[in-house]
């Protein structure tokens, strides 16, 4: 059994609710472009999310998550991910 991703359709359409983006988890707002990202992982997912937040996952560096999959945490709007590595240092 092996498992993969499978782009089905990106679009940027206009908000006509709110939903929540999937990558700094705040709202989108009703009017707003975002990025409507549609694949199949292991089943049909759907993910709704702001246009530079979905610009900053693109660009965030895999390896930074030590896994293959997105990192699922929250990040602030627009900005790539860290790793989440410790802070409080420095
Ligand atoms: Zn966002
Ligand atoms: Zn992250």
């Amino acid at each position: 059994m092996s498992y993969g991703y499978w782009l089905l359709s990106l679009e940027t359409p206009k908000a006509r609710k709110e939903y929540t983006c999937q990558w700094c988890y705040t709202n989108i707002a009703i009017g707003e472009v975002y990025t409507k990202h549609n694949y199949i992982y292991d089943g049909f997912t759907s993910e709704k999310f702001h246009s530079d937040c979905y610009q900053a996952m693109q660009n965030t560096d895999n390896n930074a998550t030590n896994d293959d999959s997105r990192c699922m945490d929250r990040h602030k709007r627009g900005e790539v991910c860290d790793g989440h590595t410790a802070e409080g240092e420095g």
